[in-house]
């Protein structure tokens, strides 16, 4: 598992929430830790302009579509890393984000849905 998804199972563990939003700078699904959002890849904190409800940042085609083939990109990833992995531990992280991954695609079609 590469470092950035095992950072995003950690910030999850840890009780993170991911966004439906991604860093502006490398693309990557941000997570809120507390009141903060922070980009695993970047590692820092990320400051989103004023109206920081999901519901804000969620509205716009256009980021839908670009966290939906960032999630599309990781979860094909994930699952090329799921054939050759025998440890129950790794299996169990990688079962995790694969349904956290599949959760946040169904969001989107949900409110696409809505629309
Ligand atoms: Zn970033």
């Amino acid at each position: 598992m590469n470092d950035q998804v095992k950072r995003m199972a950690e910030l999850l563990k840890g009780g993170a929430k991911m966004l439906a939003s991604t860093c502006p700078e490398c693309g990557t699904i941000l997570f809120q830790v507390r009141g903060d959002i922070i980009c695993p890849k970047c590692n820092k904190r990320i400051i989103i302009a004023k109206n920081n409800s999901e519901t804000e940042i969620l509205d716009g085609g256009l980021v839908l579509h670009q966290i939906e083939l960032t999630i599309t990109k990781k979860i094909d990833e994930i699952q090329r890393q799921l054939s050759d992995k025998n440890d129950p531990k790794e299996l169990v992280e990688i079962a995790t984000l694969l349904s956290i991954f599949l959760e946040v695609l169904e969001r989107i079609k949900r409110i696409r849905g809505s629309r």
